[in-house]
């Protein structure tokens, strides 16, 4: 009977993988609005001092904060108001020890202040007379000029993933356009007599095709540009011929199914007929997602994802997306799980990785991992998980109660 030869965890095989990939596919300059999601290809300074002037972070009266020093209810300090400071506008107010300027949130203060005392611990006696019912520091409800961010201070860092606040933080610079990495073009081939396209009526015996779909949603989402060829059936000199055309397009090759060790499965040889050294590694210790084949052919990546969807869509987040997210040259990943507890116990073989779909649900002050049940290879068991529960290669399994984390697909 055919083996896999050389099985290792999905961490240990990306890490292989990894010493053959180049990172960083390109750079692009992109208006910073549709930069989401991009990942940053140089450090970004401030070109200036964030603030730019002291603001105010209250709606209050501008002062010298000594004039304040033992003011309280029953003993208040008494200041001369001598103007409001509109929002928006540079003041020309300056302010000697005994007076006040009314300031807003956000707003300058007076020439000359260092602190603002809250709307709140005053007292408007008249027109020209405050009443300070509570003293504050110098500096108190202030923003000072650089105290958001310094004149060339590091902004952002090359190879950071942008997200709103960092568009936000940018804008308030005045930077609207910014250098990111080019997206690598992953090319997808679906591989099976069986397929058919998703428009057409399936006769007895075919399926339709749903790794193209979910396999190009989940570049998308992992920051490449998908590619997908026409479905192949299993004849080799045609998955050559659509693999040959679609390797020279891409930065990434990636086929579904015919991955195993079957003589219906051809992957691996089509990998080894595209270029050198061909196949590095077939086979994973996880469950789903055993047969899986990693090439590199003349120096691009070529991933063989087993044909089951659940499995494609498991090893796609371990060993795809990695590849996809260095070849971005992407430095920062987040963590991005749930912890949960087991709504019962799973079982699980030691040995290999297991991973299990489960649905999140909300328990007052807690979250429960509940196995999503069906067998394995159904899509549907991922339409109605949240996310999966990876069991590690060493346990035996989890029981009810136990802490457990639940990751997302990608
Ligand atoms: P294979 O990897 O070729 O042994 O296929 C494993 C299982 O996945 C078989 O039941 C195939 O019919 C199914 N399969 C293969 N490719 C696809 C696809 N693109 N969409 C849906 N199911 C598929
Ligand atoms: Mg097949």
């Amino acid at each position: 009977m055919p083996e896999f030869f050389n099985v290792l965890p999905p961490e240990q095989a990306f890490a292989t993988l990894q010493t053959y990939l180049r990172s960083m596919v390109g750079s692009d300059v992109i208006p910073l609005h549709d930069s989401l999601g991009r990942v940053s290809s140089k450090n970004i300074v401030s070109p200036e001092n964030l603030p730019g002037f002291a603001r105010s972070t209250m709606d209050g009266f501008s002062v010298l904060a000594r004039d304040t020093f033992g003011a309280s209810s029953s003993l208040p300090s008494y200041l001369n108001l001598i103007g409001a400071i509109q929002m928006g506008e540079r003041t020309s107010l300056s302010i000697v020890s005994g007076q006040t300027a009314q300031a807003y949130t956000g707003g300058m203060l007076a020439n000359g202040a260092d602190a603002v005392v809250m709307l709140e611990h005053t007292q408007i006696l008249d027109e020209e007379t405050i009443e300070i019912l509570r003293p504050v520091a110098p500096g108190e409800n202030v923003v000072q000029v650089g105290e958001d961010i310094r004149k060339g201070d590091r902004v952002l860092s090359k190879g950071h993933t942008i997200r709103p606040q960092d568009i936000g933080g940018l804008s308030a610079l005045g930077i609207t356009s910014i250098n990111v990495t080019s997206m690598p073009k992953v090319g997808i081939i679906s591989t099976g007599d069986e397929l058919i396209e998703a428009e057409k009526t399936p006769q007895l015996g075919q399926i339709r095709d749903i790794n193209t779909h979910t396999i190009s949603n989940l570049v998308r989402q992992s920051g490449g540009i998908p590619l997908n060829f026409p479905i192949v059936k299993d004849h080799l000199s045609s998955q050559i011929e659509t693999a040959t055309e679609a390797i020279a397009q891409s930065d990434i090759l990636v086929f579904s199914a015919g991955s195993s060790v079957s003589n219906r499965d051809m992957t691996a040889d089509v990998f080894n007929s595209l270029g050198n050294p061909g196949v590095i590694l077939h086979g994973l210790s996880i469950k789903p997602g055993k047969p899986t084949i990693m090439a590199i052919v003349d120096g691009k990546p070529a991933i063989g994802l087993p044909g089951n969807p659940v499995s494609a869509m498991i090893v796609f987040g371990l060993i795809v997306k990695p590849t996809i997210r260095f070849m971005l040259g992407c430095i920062d990943s987040p963590p991005n799980y749930v912890t949960c507890y087991a709504s019962k116990n799973i079982p699980s073989q030691s040995g290999r990785e297991d991973y299990i779909p489960v649905k999140i649900v909300n328990q007052g002050d807690k979250f429960l991992a509940d196995p999503v049940f069906g067998k394995s290879n159904l899509i549907y068991t991922l339409v109605r998980a949240d996310g999966m529960v990876k069991i590690p290669i060493d346990k035996g399994g989890i029981y009810e109660g136990e802490s457990v984390k639940v990751f997302p697909i990608v």
